[in-house]
């Protein structure tokens, strides 16, 4: 292999003449002069197509490039301006970056992936870069992603969600795949005229194809799903049900613990019935030893908290049983629910009865809970990581590559046959 090739490999790069490498003493990093190759020259920086030449630009400018053994890379080039028919002048495309970008391929691929894969401080002390340059990163690369393949394509089963960010002060619209249980949309907003993009986005065909919208009961989702999707019937996300029921049996042990704080005075009851709230809150399936201690301690020093237990355990069991028996025992639980005396959930039962016909149809359809559930929790917990970044657009992305099938390979990874390695018998 000649040397101009091995460079070409090292600093992952195609299309691309390596002309002259060097050692920056005063900046301790390596510097690789390169140029497009012939076919790549003078091409439109968005669309790709040939153009006309129109003047330097800025003159010679740098990309950063992934690291040579311990040494931070740079590739140095001229940035000449082109004059797209389409585009105006522009900066011209290079085979070695993205439009725009100030890294190499190679480098925001592997960024991307870090990104998904490890933690916020991982990503910054590996590569270098702050918080904000990886959002501009996995942006520009999910952005990519989806010119390459759009994930709106033959939709027929999906759920749109509302998660709050910032604390809960802001919110995204975000919308799942039920067949492949993938992120297929997100945009920044909880109100009809946001929604209606993602319906745009669609195209009437799109929407047309539409068989089953699952939403959480909103009416102003309902109202944008009824106007827009004519052959799609509206259900219920089952585990917003769920976590309604959570929510009510929280309110009764808050209940419990004031009155037991501030009226009874019982400091000692307080703190245990406090302590109790993840025995309560978890499946039962999942509690710990010392966690079912408390939950029998609960039973048998609070009749009325356990009642609320008993009642959010039975919800949760027809939402996950499913079909017509699901379906009875809903009917079963509404009528237990109406008369427990528990206004939390006296409560409950009327919003559940409001929207009765699309939880039963939520538990006729084939749509799997656990595949969203775990879609939506995991987007939840990327609000906190990718608290730091400027953007929506940044966050959306970061969900993009964690859940929505756009992490890209690591560099020199995707057309590598796997090799076995076998010792010599
Ligand atoms: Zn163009």
């Amino acid at each position: 292999m000649r040397l101009a090739k091995v460079w070409q490999r090292l600093l992952g790069v195609e299309r691309t003449v390596v002309e002259q490498v060097v050692f920056d003493e005063d900046d301790g990093v390596i510097v690789a002069s390169v140029r497009p190759r012939k076919g790549a020259t003078r091409r439109c920086g968005i669309c790709g197509r040939r153009c006309s030449w129109e003047d330097r630009g800025e003159g010679r400018r740098r990309w950063r490039a992934l690291d040579l053994g311990a040494i931070p890379a740079y590739l140095e080039a001229d940035a000449p301006r082109v004059r797209c028919a389409e585009h105006g002048v522009i900066v011209a495309q290079v085979p070695w970056a993205r439009h725009k970008a100030r890294h190499t391929t190679a480098f925001e691929d592997q960024c991307a992936w870090l990104a998904a894969h490890c933690s916020r401080s991982a990503v910054e002390e590996l590569l270098r870069i702050a918080w904000r340059t990886v959002g501009a990163i996995v942006t520009r690369v999910v952005a990519d992603a989806h010119a390459r393949h759009d994930p709106l394509e033959g939709l027929v089963r999906i759920g749109i969600d509302e998660v709050a960010y910032k604390k809960g002060h802001r919110y995204l619209i975000v919308v799942v795949d039920h067949v492949s249980g993938r992120l297929v949309w997100a945009a920044a907003g909880r109100d009809k005229k946001t929604l209606n993009l993602f319906f745009d986005a669609l195209g009437k065909s799109g929407c047309a194809r539409l068989r089953e919208v699952s939403a959480d009961g909103a009416e102003w989702v309902a109202d944008v799903v009824h106007s827009r999707c004519l052959n799609a019937r509206l259900v219920m996300d089952a585990f917003h049900v769920v976590q309604w029921a959570t929510d009510a049996l929280d309110e009764v042990r808050r209940e419990v613990w004031n009155a037991a704080r501030r009226d009874l005075g019982d400091k000692v009851l307080a703190d245990r019935l406090k302590g109790c709230r993840y025995a309560l809150w978890k499946n039962p399936e999942h509690l710990t030893k010392r966690q079912r201690g408390k939950l029998a301690w609960v039973a048998y020093s609070n009749a009325r908290l356990y009642r609320a237990y008993l009642l959010k355990e039975e919800l949760r069991l027809a939402i996950r049983m499913k079909g017509e028996e699901g379906i009875r025992l809903l009917a079963h639980w509404l009528n237990w629910a109406s008369h427990c005396r528990i206004d939390a959930f006296v409560d409950l039962a009327r919003k559940i009865r409001r929207h009765r016909q699309p939880i039963e149809d939520a538990l006729r359809s084939g749509t799997s809970n656990a595949l969203i559930e775990s879609t939506n929790t995991k987007i939840r917990v990327l609000t906190r990581v990718a608290f730091g970044f400027r953007s929506p657009d940044a966050l959306i992305a970061m969900a993009m590559l964690a859940v929505g099938g756009c992490c890209p390979d690591l560099p020199g990874r995707q057309t590598q046959p796997r090799l076995e390695l076998r010792a010599a018998a």
